[in-house]
């Protein structure tokens, strides 16, 4: 759990809740005997700053090209993702293209039912977006994972690595957390 900033104690709480050892990651050395890392929502910004001066950005893309599942909530999914129009310390891991702040100041946040086919058993995820980015576009080895009725993307995979642009940690639903724990090491 990349402990930096942000929501990352809720996170933590989840993976507990399911019997999951989870450790606060600030410094590079953590990472070495990690199964897989979850970049929680918080300011990428700083993220990025961050993770800059610890020394953190080669050991993390390292972890993501040697196919441990990796997750980033919010504006961890921003901090992963290889295009978000803008000059910012990114991972650049994700072929997406993202916009941060996306749904405009009045509508800071918000809850809605998402249909989410890949999870089980099937049925409608409730997802809270904060200050929440989406996803524009997606490169050809992307697979979208859900959207809104409008169409926009709000959660999408690349092999190991999991985005959603809102906050699962925020809900009791831990099926979001079983899946990163169990699909993404299986069907690579
Ligand atoms: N708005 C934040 C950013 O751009 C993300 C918000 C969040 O993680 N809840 O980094």
């Amino acid at each position: 759990m990349l402990a930096l900033q942000g929501a990352f104690i809720e996170h933590i709480k989840a993976l507990r809740s399911l019997d999951v050892e989870a450790i606060e990651v600030r410094k590079p050395e953590q990472l070495r005997d990690l199964d897989g890392l979850i970049i929680p929502g918080g300011e990428s910004t700083t993220f990025g700053k961050l993770a800059v001066e610890y020394g953190l950005i080669e050991p993390i893309r390292a972890l993501c090209n040697a196919g441990k599942p990796v997750w980033g909530t919010c504006a961890g999914m921003i901090f992963l993702a290889k295009d978000i129009g803008r000059a910012q310390s990114l991972l650049g891991v994700m072929d997406i293209q993202v916009k941060r702040n996306a749904f405009g100041r009045q509508v800071d946040s918000f809850e809605i039912d998402l249909d989410i086919p890949a999870l089980e058993p099937r049925a409608p995820f409730h997802a809270i977006f904060i200050r929440a980015p989406l996803i524009a576009g997606v490169g050809n080895d992307v697979e979208v994972l859900a959207r809104l009725d409008d169409g926009t993307i709000v959660a999408a995979r690349q092999g190991n690595v999991l985005v959603t642009a809102f906050h699962p940690e925020l809900t009791n639903d831990s099926r979001l957390h079983k899946y990163f724990l169990e699909r993404l090491k299986k069907d690579k």
